[in-house]
């Protein structure tokens, strides 16, 4: 779909993007399809911006209504989908899924390969270049590869990256035939090194497997090995520096995240442990040789690393210090609802609306609808963990 006749007239649209640093110059004028000779407006305005900035600010945040579909009314633009592949995992964690387990959804409401497919070439075609698979476990999924290399065939329509969370158990032979098929990059969950205290967190064994995954991810190439570690109070947040030290030797960014209240998980506040105790504990053991990096557009992280050592590390600080104001990311789950915010407990049911034999344009209406609807924040802590929403087993992190 050509968003626009005239490149130019489009960019007062972007300005405050380009402005504050939200947006590469190329991937706006991609979007609006300019020509090489107005480029340089991109350009000029792009050089005002600055550097490593990408929050948005008050005024930055002010509603916009001709924006284009994948804009809310806060000038926020959704480059960024996840999709949730399956319900189902392998392991049980504690702070994902309820003790009792979830109730699966029946096969039939699930997007098959070719919706999913569908939905993201859709997603795609209107600016996303950067899609994440999750779930459940999406390497228990048969035809993961398949569907890897269905969403590779979409770069030419402007994506560049594909990524996946997975827990890494049953992904170490599956290694060569994703980063093959077009996988650029990979977060593995793992919480704890200890095999005993792995048991505990996941309700299964297994934590050489996702440690060998790991380290065959980095060997193999991949642009980027992330590990994920939810940190509990009394539970594991002793071991935040030992995972430091995992980024001495290896090339991997180690993401510290805070736990987050979803249905079934038994949070409590006593048992997050915040960004800046964190960072404070690490500044005693390390001092002076931590070294903070510069903020990324449209950052989840904040990173850091030690000085000398090859990786980084970084922390996603959900809970003591939110980062909606530059948020990118839409979600898709594996039954075809889509949800424009993690804590939102609002969801466009894509599904229905695509076997109901809806053409292109009428989803990508409803999904343009969806996200102008995105509020501008989610609801602080206190009131989050009261909300209902589902668990994040159902959403996909
Ligand atoms: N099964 C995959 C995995 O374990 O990585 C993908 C799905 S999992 C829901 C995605 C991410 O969400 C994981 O990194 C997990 O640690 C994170 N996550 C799940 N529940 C969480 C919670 N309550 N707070 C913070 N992160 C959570």
């Amino acid at each position: 779909m050509r968003l626009n006749r005239n490149p130019v007239r489009q960019l007062p649209i972007y300005r405050r993007h380009l402005l504050a640093g939200a947006y590469e110059t190329t991937s706006v004028a991609r979007r609006l399809q300019c020509l090489p000779s107005q480029l340089a407006a991109c350009r000029e305005l792009s050089s005002k911006a600055e550097p490593a900035q990408s929050r948005l600010s008050d005024e930055y945040a002010q509603p916009q209504t001709n924006a284009p579909v994948l804009s809310d009314m806060f000038g926020r633009f959704h480059n960024y989908l996840r999709i949730s592949v399956t319900e189902r995992c392998n392991l049980r964690c504690q702070y994902c899924m309820p003790a009792e387990g979830i109730e699966l959804s029946p096969n039939s409401h699930l997007l098959t390969t070719e919706e999913i497919l569908r939905v993201a070439r859709i997603f795609v075609a209107q600016g996303v270049d950067k899609i994440r698979l999750t779930g459940g476990e999406p390497t228990v999924r048969k035809d993961i590869v398949e569907l890897v290399r269905g969403l590779n065939s979409l770069r030419p329509l402007g994506l560049k990256h594909i990524a996946m969370t997975t827990n890494g158990i049953a992904l170490r032979r599956k290694l060569p035939l994703l980063r093959e098929a077009g996988m650029n990059g990979l977060n593995i969950s793992l919480d704890t090194r200890d095999p005993r205290k792995f048991e505990a967190f996941t309700r299964r064994k297994g934590s050489d497997h996702v440690l060998r995954a790991i380290a065959d991810a980095c060997a193999l190439g991949y642009d980027f090995v992330k590990v994920n570690v939810v940190v509990m109070r009394g539970q594991n947040d002793d071991e935040v520096p030992a995972f430091v030290e995992m980024t001495h030797d290896d090339p991997v960014d180690v993401r510290f995240i805070e736990y987050m209240p979803f249905d079934g998980n038994q949070w409590g506040r006593k048992k997050l442990v915040g960004y800046y105790e964190m960072i404070d504990r690490l500044k005693l053991v390390y001092g002076d040789s931590i070294v903070q990096l510069p903020l990324e557009p449209n950052h989840t992280a904040k990173g850091y690393k030690i000085d000398g050592y090859r990786g980084q590390f970084g922390f996603i600080t959900s809970m003591t210090k939110s980062f909606c104001s530059s948020c990118n990311r839409v979600r898709v789950m594996a039954d075809g609802n889509l949800k424009v915010c993690l804590f939102g407990n609002t969801e466009v049911g894509l599904r229905d609306l695509i076997r109901a034999g809806a053409s292109d344009a009428e989803v990508v209406d409803t999904i343009s609808q969806a996200i102008k609807r995105k509020k501008r924040a989610h609801a602080g802590l206190d009131i989050l963990s009261q909300l209902p929403n589902r668990p994040m087993i159902k959403i996909g992190g």
